[in-house]
């Protein structure tokens, strides 16, 4: 059934909703050698969001998450050419510890750029709850960072007893479980009851029936985040996805915005 609430007969009709902006938690950008995208580059990017009212974008760059000397800095440059309408996570890969810790020590100097970290722990090959990390956790922590992880389920580097792991041991970090250890949806939405800083973020969700309706049925309506991997997927792909689940327009408006719109707050004015 597609769902027929004012809100979403208003996203029908009109296609974006001003008074229902929409902010993506989780993309990336720039030309990915093995795959062509029709809109990889920052004024592309935007073009895409402002189709779909997509306000902002929190993103790490295809460069920082496989170049880790140089795709930091890729980042930074786009954050300060557009500051309303991106924010940058700083990719961690424990391959490179002397980068991480060069990273860390410019951080702070950086915060108008980077809102919080990325790990992408299956794809380096360092689990979440590494010792390598341990400094990094404890960094975030002291800075109530967003740390926005990859997820998946099953396997051991970035499954739910992983994310128990650090969320038990680093209760001051917002972490947000990228994909919702995906295709393990129960114990994605216990680790979001059991700890008030832990996140769904919906990205490769939207492509599941059922998932958005169990997540708001276990009650984790405010601790679900809008995300799409633009430009990967298109947020009009997860914006429908929103719309058509048998949720409420509560649910909606949580996943859309208000959840990452106080989640965001603090973070942003902390770079100003
Ligand atoms: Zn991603």
């Amino acid at each position: 059934m597609i769902a027929d609430s004012p809100l979403v007969k208003a996203f029908w009709e009109h296609g974006r909703l001003d008074e229902c902006p929409v902010i993506d938690m989780h993309g990336h950008m720039g030309p990915w050698p093995a795959i062509y995208f029709p809109r990889p580059e920052p004024e592309q990017m935007l073009v895409s969001m402002d189709q779909a009212g997509v306000r902002r974008l929190v993103f790490s760059s295809h460069e920082a998450l496989f170049s880790a000397a140089t795709g930091n800095d890729y980042t930074a440059r786009v954050v300060r050419r557009w500051p309303d309408r991106f924010s940058g996570l700083m990719v961690i890969n424990g391959n490179y510890m002397d980068i991480v810790e060069r990273d860390m020590a410019r951080f702070d100097a950086m915060r108008d750029a980077f809102i919080g970290l990325k790990f992408l722990a299956a794809y380096h090959n360092v689990a979440l709850d590494d010792p390598r990390y341990d400094k990094v956790w404890a960094f975030a922590a002291e800075r109530k960072l967003l740390v926005t992880c990859h997820t998946w389920g099953h396997g051991n580097m970035n499954g739910p007893a992983q994310v128990r792991a650090v969320a038990e041991r680093f209760p001051e970090v917002r972490l947000s479980m990228a994909h919702s250890c995906y295709g393990m949806w129960e114990e994605a939405a216990q680790l979001a009851r059991d700890f008030p800083h832990v996140y769904c973020d919906l990205t490769a969700v939207f492509e599941c029936r059922g998932a958005l309706e169990l997540f708001c049925e276990r009650g984790i309506s405010r601790r679900m985040l809008f995300g799409t991997d633009l430009p990967w997927f298109s947020p009009l792909q997860g914006i429908g996805s929103v719309l058509s689940a048998d949720i409420t327009d509560d649910d909606r408006r949580n996943i859309l915005h208000r959840n990452a719109e106080s989640l965001l707050a603090p973070l942003l004015a902390a770079g100003r």
